[in-house]
């Protein structure tokens, strides 16, 4: 099968390296079959800026992506933050790029404050919080897989209410068609995720995964690459690819076929 990865950020999103032309030079080293770049997507109102590049460099972004010329396929995207009252200004990037992924970074409290998913402590409202909105994202049917599905663990033991957030968006997930990511990122940072009780449950209820590195250094792009594809076939999860065409559809090597909806709108909020 086509080696790939699909989740890459750089130099443009502040807190990562590397020229977008040096991850295609390493890209074609390697022999990829598919890069796709996902730069963490800036917001016109500026909110979440200490992560991302500012809202002027998009189309900057975007042209450097597309001004690409290599023997391989190269897709634009970005990786995003979901918040509901922003839905039109995803639509209308979603139509000027190849794909976006979906990563819930951000708990939104009840009053509105915004608390990184990386902070320890996060209490069971925060969980709920965190399930609501992750699946609240892939419903939309805007995104072609969703990052790090188990990233609320990375400062949280895996304890009963874990396990009924990890089960809910799983459930989701298969009802949506939507591939969850194995995060390359977070196994060489030994942050927590990928999860092996998240994936455990992901094992047992058959539903496959995406792997991807997350890369924010070129050295990076493929550094994590073995060591997620590992961790999947131990746990026996079968592993997703991108097939030819958009908007994004995956497959695994059994002929698992993938491909993201929108929740139908009967009854459903
Ligand atoms: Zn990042
Ligand atoms: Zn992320």
């Amino acid at each position: 099968m086509i080696r790939y990865n699909l989740h890459t950020h750089s130099f443009y999103c502040g807190h990562g390296s590397g020229k977008i032309s040096e991850y295609c030079g390493r890209a074609e080293e390697e022999g990829f079959g598919v890069l796709g770049f996902s730069e963490h997507c800036p917001f016109p109102d500026g909110r979440l800026s200490a992560s991302r590049m500012p809202y002027s460099s998009m189309r900057v972004y975007e042209e450097d992506v597309r001004g690409q010329k290599r023997p391989f396929r190269i897709l634009l995207g970005y990786e995003v933050d979901y918040f509901s009252e922003m839905r039109a200004f995803y639509e209308e990037t979603a139509a000027r790029v190849d794909y976006l992924i979906g990563g819930t970074h951000f708990i939104r409290r009840a009053d509105g404050t915004l608390t990184s998913v990386f902070e320890p402590g996060l209490s069971s409202d925060d969980l709920r919080i965190y399930a609501d909105s992750t699946v609240k994202a892939m419903e939309t049917g805007l995104f072609s897989f969703y990052a790090h599905p188990d990233v609320f663990l990375s400062a949280r033991e895996f304890d009963a209410e874990a396990k009924a957030v990890s089960s809910a968006i799983l459930d989701a997930a298969a009802d949506l068609d939507i591939p969850l990511e194995i995060n390359g990122n977070g196994l060489i940072q030994g942050r927590g995720y990928p999860s092996r009780g998240f994936w455990e449950i992901a094992a047992e209820k058959g539903v496959p995964a995406l792997l991807s590195t997350d890369a924010h250094s070129v050295r990076n792009l493929d550094a994590s690459f073995e060591g997620i594809s590992a961790f999947a076939r131990e746990l026996g999860i079968e592993v997703l690819y991108p097939e030819d065409g958009l908007p994004l559809s995956f497959r695994t090597e059994r002929g698992r076929r993938m491909s993201p909806h929108p929740r139908s709108q009967d009854g459903e909020m």
